[in-house]
């Protein structure tokens, strides 16, 4: 088969010949990949960073966004039959015995930094024609979501820091947080940074009635500042308001999400965090980043306003599941807004254009494995 690999060590990327992987034991899946999205984080492995190779190999087939066909299943497999559209979890657990997070199913929250993750670390990953996992790590797809479901990895993301928040809110005894079905309507809250995880966010937070503003630093005509609008977003330029200046211009905020990853913008919108609001940080900054900020105030108003900041990665079974139940009632509601997200396609010879060269219009681009 074909797949895409990188040798992390050489900094480069290529299309290379594979042996097909088989199912081994009874409770395995073959699946025929049909897409596969991409992101920053592949980029920073292709550059060297992040990845690292299945143990004994030199080389490792990148991908972790997919979306794909079953084909074959073990004798003992339940849960999926051959048809069906389905998509792949990332992460997989770790086996130390006191990692109980692991053990209980829940390997986004590993605690011993022993966990896998398909395509970034330690695991060959989607960028290939086929594809063989244990049916636990499939969650699957009506198939009327067949040109959009590869949004799944990116939205179950999403749905881990917006419930998680919704979780912190509620066990803290915050009486209009207690009912999830519920407490998002009408609540204040920050996108900030509308790449794909941020649009993303936005359209999940407008379907549950949040009222949402947006920040970022593009033109107010690009395609991503143009869907958020549709779907009712009210943007905030950031060329014109500077993070610490949100607050003073637009109020305070029940709930800000952040999807930048830089550490200056980061850690600036805290201050626009309301009374008894959280803050769920999403984006990966880079390392030592040395910044000089008014820690006194921050402090101040962390504690004087009940204020929770938490950070978020990954996602579990459950929120995969909601990803699934909200991209397809967004797509209903927001006129088709899931697909449009989608806006390159490419085959897997057009590796280089599609990691390297990149427009003003991009918001998720893929590429197309199978039919
Ligand atoms: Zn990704
Ligand atoms: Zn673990």
């Amino acid at each position: 088969m074909k797949a895409l690999s990188i040798i992390p060590s050489q900094k480069t990327i290529l299309l290379t010949e594979r042996e097909d992987p088989q199912i081994q034991g009874p409770y395995e899946v073959k699946v025929k990949t049909l897409e596969v999205g991409i992101c920053g984080t592949d980029r920073e492995e292709i550059m060297g960073t992040h990845a690292e190779l299945p143990l004994g190999e030199k080389e490792l087939i990148i991908g972790h966004e997919m979306m794909a066909l079953v084909i074959e299943t073990g004798s003992n497999v339940s849960t999926i039959k051959p048809g069906d559209l389905v998509v792949a979890t990332v992460r997989r657990p770790c086996d130390h015995p006191e990692c109980y997070s692991c053990k209980g199913g829940h390997p986004d929250t590993c605690s011993s930094g022993l966990y896998l993750e398909r395509g970034i670390k330690g695991l060959h990953g989607f960028q290939a024609q086929f594809v063989v996992d244990h049916e636990m790590f499939f969650v699957k797809l009506p198939q009327s979501m067949r040109s959009y479901g590869v949004l799944c990895e990116p939205a179950a993301i999403v749905e881990k820091a917006i419930d998680s928040a919704i979780e912190i809110q509620s066990c803290r005894g915050l009486p209009d947080w207690d009912d999830p079905s519920t407490c998002l309507r009408g609540k204040k809250t920050l996108v900030a940074g509308l790449g794909s995880i941020g649009l993303l966010t936005a359209i999940i937070l407008r379907l549950h009635g949040a009222d949402v503003w947006g920040y970022d630093i593009v033109s107010q005509d690009a395609l991503r500042i143009q869907l958020f609008k549709e779907i009712g977003g009210s943007y905030i330029d950031g060329k014109k308001i500077t993070p610490s200046n949100i607050a003073s211009h637009y109020e305070s905020f029940d709930l800000i999400v952040e999807a930048v990853g830089v550490a200056s913008v980061t850690i600036n919108l805290i201050s626009a965090l309301g009374p008894n609001g959280i803050c769920a940080m999403t984006g990966v900054t880079e390392a030592n980043r040395m910044l000089e900020i008014n820690v006194g105030s921050l402090i101040y108003n962390l504690v004087l306003n009940n204020q929770v900041i938490f950070g978020t990665v990954n996602a579990g079974k459950k929120h995969w599941k909601r990803a699934v139940r909200d991209l397809e009632k967004a797509n209903t509601v927001f006129n088709r807004i899931a697909e449009r997200l989608i806006t390159h396609r490419f085959s897997p010879h057009e590796f280089q254009r599609a990691f390297f060269e990149s427009s003003e219009d991009e918001i998720k681009k893929v590429f197309v494995w199978g039919e």
